[in-house]
């Protein structure tokens, strides 16, 4: 049998039935076309290599036509039906999100994030009563990521047209994430109190990796921002 590359193309398939994907251990494994392609999709997936992938695939295959299309059909309409919040920019299936327009929360407050991730964290902990403002990542120059890049012309704009007496910058300490304090707490100063959560994080240590309690810590001993 002659080897056949992996090829990523969508295109129809060729008349082929097995193709020669990725070898595990210098031998060289050979699926069935449709199940080389789960395979490939599936690394796709953060953390997911093609070790993992391959015994994703075959649970896949195991499971009942049902259950299978379920999971199919969850991640097609998670994908069209999710979008942006209008106003804090947190992952919503609504034009504003439920934090937003939830009124029994308090809207003087906002607590800026880099990421969807970092709002889920932080509500996990329940400490927190005020909204969002997802900024969409960090300042980083070296990746031409600057500020127009991000979502901080809204936040200015809420913070200046809006009463809002607090600022809280939620952004883990990296370098990105000191640079991104550093811009958006200067931008913001003319118009609030600008604070920034306590780290007992470890450095570079991301929002979504701490613990509850150490979140809720961090929240609760912020700092006015120098
Ligand atoms: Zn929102």
């Amino acid at each position: 049998m002659k080897p056949i590359k992996n090829n990523p193309s969508p295109l129809p398939d060729p008349p082929i039935t097995v193709w020669q994907t990725t070898s595990f251990g210098g031998s060289p494994t050979v699926y069935t076309r449709p199940l080389a392609r789960l395979i490939e999709q599936l690394q796709h997936l953060p953390g997911v290599g093609p070790k993992t992938a391959q015994r994703l695939a075959l649970h896949i295959l195991k499971r009942p036509e049902d259950e299978v299309k379920a999971l199919a059909m969850a991640i097609v309409e998670a994908k069209l039906q999710v979008g942006f919040c209008s106003v804090c920019f947190h992952l919503s299936a609504e034009p504003v999100c439920e934090i937003c327009r939830a009124p029994n929360r308090d809207s003087s407050t906002i607590c800026v994030v880099a990421d969807s991730r970092d709002v889920i964290a932080l509500e996990k902990t329940r400490e927190y009563r005020g909204k969002y403002h997802v900024l969409g990542g960090l300042i980083s120059p070296i990746d031409g990521i600057g500020p127009d890049q991000l979502h901080i012309h809204q936040l200015q704009r809420r913070v200046s047209q809006q009463k809002i007496e607090e600022v809280i910058l939620a952004i883990s300490p990296s370098v990105e994430g000191e640079t991104t304090t550093l811009y958006v707490g200067h931008l913001l100063k003319p118009f609030t109190r600008v604070t920034r959560i306590a780290f007992g994080l470890p450095m570079g240590g991301d929002l979504e990796y701490a613990d509850e309690v150490t979140l809720a810590r961090a929240l609760e001993g912020r700092r006015d921002l120098e």
